[in-house]
């Protein structure tokens, strides 16, 4: 029997408000514990959370960048359950009328196709405090600084088919969320996780099987792998007669394998009911609008732009739009340039790339910028100076203020396209290895390269390519 993977994800992204989402303590990562957590997040007696505006206008962005429904009128409500680190024994979120209703993504698949993929719904809530394990022996501690961040949890409908394509879909709403400047997607810091709905079906079955959710999964890497172990732990289980339990389960990638945490309750354990401290939140087409009015261009957009406007293949639009950052670098590189726009794509994909991963360094942070870039593509353009040239004065440009031309300058770098002074140089190569020149020009012509990289050596990397190449070849006719 063969089997079909479901799977839907709920993705929690942090807004990238500076203060809480019902009050105005601050959410920086990384401050010292419980310094950062204000009456209003602790749900003392007596206080009143007022609703963020920042957040509002967040969700808006999200709904106007996935095509969704937006609700006019929207509510806040209690999740009652009791958690250590849930000081206030219930959590804000929304539950019958989210912010942002129905929408889709279409993702670009690793194959080459595309998917849609439709969302069920994105609303507000906030997050809980964090328990500490490992700090103490005999207790555990409790952070609340986390308390009241605020979270945009997005659901998906269960229209995955792999673990190929949860990944491909998290991935492009993590750079959605990072084009539209609602969170940072900071895996590691925890402003993106992502929880998997898994379940498994006989081919062909038009129900859905009973499915596992396994929580908060920082990586894509372990997104991938808890989706692969779960779909074979599943598939074992049926096979040998047993049955999937409804469950929320922990990965561990240690071990690499998921592990049941607890059996998952009902979802109205909860007993969901508007908060009667925040009235209803109500927007208007002129909120709409004015978000509207202020949204970046969309990835989507963006990338069909740089094929038609700059003739670029699908695949380096793809890697150009890997974030928002590099885009923006390769359009910067560009102005006030005349160079071909692939000579920018290239060196971006390429040696800048490179570069930047060896120095662990992001592309916003890169010690050549746009400008500096664009000024040594333009020296590689009209001949001043050889790509492979390009490549040593790049490498002189790190680090320091440099431009391209000081380099070029300093370092007598400019190529030599004086045809005397190559023809020069060809003679004496040519006068040094008469065996080779015999040989070549008894019919072994792959010996062209090896003149060619001599007469290069001799000019130390500058003599122009094609006029080396042209005049090389008539004089060892002659010869
Ligand atoms: P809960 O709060 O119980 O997790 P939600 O409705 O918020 O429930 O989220 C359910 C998530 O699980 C959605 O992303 C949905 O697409 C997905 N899902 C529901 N049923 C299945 C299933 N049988 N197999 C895989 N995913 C599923
Ligand atoms: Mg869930």
């Amino acid at each position: 029997m063969s089997w079909e993977t479901v799977i839907g994800l709920e993705i929690h992204a942090q807004l990238a408000t500076r203060s809480k989402i019902f009050s105005g303590a601050s959410t920086a990562f990384g401050a010292e514990p419980n310094t950062q957590a204000c009456a209003v997040d602790l749900g003392l007696p007596g206080v009143l959370p007022v609703v963020n505006a920042g957040v509002v206008n967040m969700a808006v962005r999200f709904g106007l960048a996935t095509d969704a429904h937006i609700t006019k009128r929207s509510q806040f409500a209690r999740k009652n359950y009791f958690y250590p680190d849930l000081p206030k024994g219930y959590q804000i979120s929304q539950m019958a009328l989210p912010i942002v209703g129905e929408g889709a993504v279409t993702v670009s698949l690793p194959d080459g196709t595309e998917k849609k993929i439709n969302i069920t719904r994105a609303h507000l809530e906030e997050d809980a405090g964090k328990s500490v394990h490992d700090l103490f022996d005999d207790c555990t501690g409790v952070d609340l600084n986390r308390a009241g961040t605020p979270l945009l949890e997005i659901v998906s409908e269960p229209d995955m088919r792999s673990a190929v394509e949860a990944v491909a879909y998290a991935r492009q709403i993590h750079a959605l969320v990072r084009y539209i400047d609602i969170c940072d997607g900071n895996m590691q810091e925890g402003s993106f996780r992502c929880d998997a709905n898994v379940s498994v079906r006989p081919s062909g079955q038009t129900e859905l099987g009973t499915r596992a959710e396994i929580k908060n999964l920082n990586s894509f890497r372990f997104l991938e792998r808890a989706i692969l172990y779960e779909v074979d732990r599943q598939i074992d289980l049926l096979e040998s007669g047993q049955s999937v339990v409804q469950e929320t389960r922990l990965y561990d990638s240690d071990k690499d394998e998921t592990r049941s945490m607890r059996s998952k309750e009902e979802a109205n354990d909860y007993r969901y009911f508007p908060d009667p401290d925040l009235p209803p939140l109500v927007i208007d087409n002129a909120f709409i609008d004015s978000v509207k009015a202020e949204m970046p261009e969309l990835p989507q957009l963006r990338r069909a732009r740089f094929i038609n406007d700059y003739k670029l293949s699908s695949t380096d639009a793809s890697a150009l739009m890997g974030d928002k950052a590099t885009a923006e670098y390769f359009e910067a590189v560009l102005e006030g340039q005349t160079f071909p726009a692939k000579l920018a794509a290239n060196w971006i994909i390429g040696e800048l790339s490179g570069r930047l991963n060896k120095e662990n360094c992001t592309i916003e942070n890169a010690s050549v910028q746009a400008p500096r870039l664009g000024q040594l593509l333009a020296r590689i353009d009209d001949g001043t100076i050889s790509g492979k040239i390009g490549k040593q004065v790049f490498d002189d440009m790190w680090g320091t203020d440099a431009s391209a031309d000081d380099i070029i300058e300093q370092k007598g770098l400019k190529q030599i396209t004086d045809s005397s002074a190559i023809e020069a140089m060809i003679d004496d190569v040519i006068a040094a290895n008469p065996s080779q020149v015999a040989e070549y020009q008894g019919g072994k012509e792959k010996l062209l390269s090896f003149f060619v990289g001599a007469v290069m050596k001799a000019s130390k990397g500058k003599a122009n390519p094609g006029q080396l190449n042209q005049i090389l070849r008539d004089k060892l006719k002659n010869a």
